[in-house]
């Protein structure tokens, strides 16, 4: 009994068992005759010790290869889920860094590279974005279309590179209009840009827009950058007009690139308002 018990729950490799069975039988053979006489009860010792360690020995076997199975099979699973582990872990953290790139990408993709504000495709995201999020109600849009005065003379005359200055300083005096989240600075294209807001009222909007001329014009004839080239100006066209949805803000646009025109027809360095709807 006592070996069967040992044999059961003793998880050893069969060559280890075999060695311990061959002593401690091995000692039981040996012994019994010095303790019983009776050669019937001797043999009947012999034929209960020789089942004993049978049933023992096949069911410590059956007991240690189901043992192993489980443990491998564990132990497979264990590995199995730490590779997993490790795989979420790498797939997040791909995840993470391509929902960053995606971001940056789209970021960049609505920012003039030049001046570092808002490109056109910065400016119809802003507008959708206005309408689709805003929680104020929009009701009126004002917008200037700004364009620097004979600034194809200044390239020929200072190079491209001087005129790249200029562009990234009138950007900066444009992009210093914005006070609010309604409110953006763009580059429309070349040498003109937009600024327009969703909350200025047509009075102050426009002599904001006179404010933004002589600012320029003073601030270049005393700006290092464009200082040793002579002052800049630049022409504006203003216009102010109800909206109630995306597809109108075009149309006031057209306006205010109309004002500009008026605005150069008259000498240019002039603010000028001409509506093709009412104005508010
Ligand atoms: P106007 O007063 O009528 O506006 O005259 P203008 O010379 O400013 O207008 P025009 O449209 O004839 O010329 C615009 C110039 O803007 C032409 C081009 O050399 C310059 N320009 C456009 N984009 C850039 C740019 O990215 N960098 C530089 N340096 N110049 C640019
Ligand atoms: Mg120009
Ligand atoms: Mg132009």
């Amino acid at each position: 009994i006592n070996i069967t018990i040992c044999s059961i729950i003793f998880m050893v490799q069969a060559r280890q068992l075999a060695a311990a069975y061959l002593v401690s039988t091995g000692v039981l053979f040996i012994g019994l005759p010095f303790f019983q006489n009776d050669p019937n009860i001797l043999i009947g010792h012999y034929i209960n010790l020789a089942v004993f360690m049978s049933v023992s020995w096949v069911s410590s076997r059956l007991l240690f290869q189901s043992f192993c199975r489980n443990l491998e099979g564990r132990m497979a699973l264990e590995q199995a889920n730490r590779l997993l582990a490790d795989e979420i872990s790498h797939h997040k953290q791909t995840n993470e860094k391509l929902s960053q790139a995606n971001f940056q990408l789209r970021h960049l993709s609505l920012i003039d590279e030049l001046t570092g504000i808002a490109n056109r495709r910065g400016l119809r995201n802003f507008i959708s974005h206005a309408f689709g999020q805003s929680d104020v109600p929009i009701s009126r849009l004002s917008v200037m279309m700004i364009d620097i005065d004979h600034f194809k003379a200044y390239n020929d005359q200072y190079g491209h590179e001087a005129g790249d200055k200029v562009l990234v300083f009138i950007a900066g005096e444009i992009d210093g209009l914005v006070h609010s989240p309604l409110e953006l600075a763009v580059r429309w294209g070349g040498e003109e840009f937009i600024f327009l807001s969703f909350v200025a009222d047509q009075l102050s909007f426009y002599s904001q827009a006179d404010k933004l001329r002589r600012r320029i014009e003073a601030l270049s004839s005393d700006n290092e950058i464009t200082r040793p080239y002579g002052p800049i100006t630049v022409s504006i066209g203003v216009s102010t007009m109800p909206v109630s949805d995306e597809t109108q803000t075009g149309k006031i646009i057209n306006a205010a690139d109309k004002a500009l025109y008026a605005a150069k027809a008259m000498g240019r360095n002039h603010v000028c308002q001409v509506g093709s709807g009412s104005p508010i």
